[in-house]
């Protein structure tokens, strides 16, 4: 939305400026001054609706940088307007696209509400998250993980865990800090999420522990 209004005042500035061009001087032979007032304020506030549409694009650029390293493929990743988050029902904070082939999509949507958390943790000094920062950061992880192809809800969640201190240090953390943040997901977060999306295999030396680097687990 910002978008095209942006898009419009520009337009209307560029119009006021080629019509000064054109008709600088009238049929009675006046000289009309540049509309300096005019050109400038549809400039400066085409100029003010541009700053939070390319603030969110660079934004959403590095979340796809992080979640293309963790999936292994380039993927997208777009967060929620306010207009699309009015509009959802669910309550969840991020979903992957299945495709007529019955894969998952290399796109993902995150919540607005996700994004909040995510964009408050990358600003911090990521010493001390919030529960919802720290829940941000692995809902990346772990819809990373589904465009990597995992379907299984159990299976991507116990790899999200396994990479949250990579997506961490991704999206600017220290590695202590962000095997830290790893660490809590695991022990206070992991245990209070549904069935479906935990498994006794997800444990260190479990079928699922994929021995990586930084486990949540140490
Ligand atoms: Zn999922």
């Amino acid at each position: 939305m910002l978008v095209w209004v942006s898009l419009a005042l520009f337009a209307v500035s560029c119009a006021l400026s080629v019509r000064w061009m054109l008709v600088r001087v009238d049929s009675l032979g006046r000289v009309h001054g540049f509309p300096t007032i005019g050109v400038a304020a549809s400039a400066g506030l085409a100029v003010l609706c541009a700053v939070p549409v390319v603030r969110t694009e660079l934004f959403e650029r590095r979340l796809d940088a992080a979640a293309s390293e963790l999936a292994g493929a380039r993927v997208r990743v777009h967060c929620q307007t306010t207009g699309e988050s009015f509009v959802h029902a669910g309550s969840e904070w991020g979903w992957v696209p299945t495709g007529s082939n019955g894969l998952p999509e290399k796109h993902t949507v995150l919540s607005k509400v996700a994004c909040q958390h995510l964009a408050s943790w990358i600003r911090s000094d990521h010493r001390s998250p919030t529960e919802k920062e720290v829940m941000a950061v692995h809902v990346l992880t772990h819809e990373a993980m589904h465009m990597k192809g995992m379907l299984n809800e159990a299976e991507a969640e116990c790899a999200a865990m396994q990479r949250d201190a990579r997506t961490a240090v991704l999206l600017g953390a220290d590695q202590v800090d962000a095997v830290a943040l790893a660490e809590r997901y695991w022990q206070t977060i992991y245990p209070r999420v549904e069935s479906g999306y935990s498994s006794p295999a997800c444990v260190p030396g479990g079928e699922l522990d994929e021995r990586l680097p930084w486990p949540p687990w140490e």
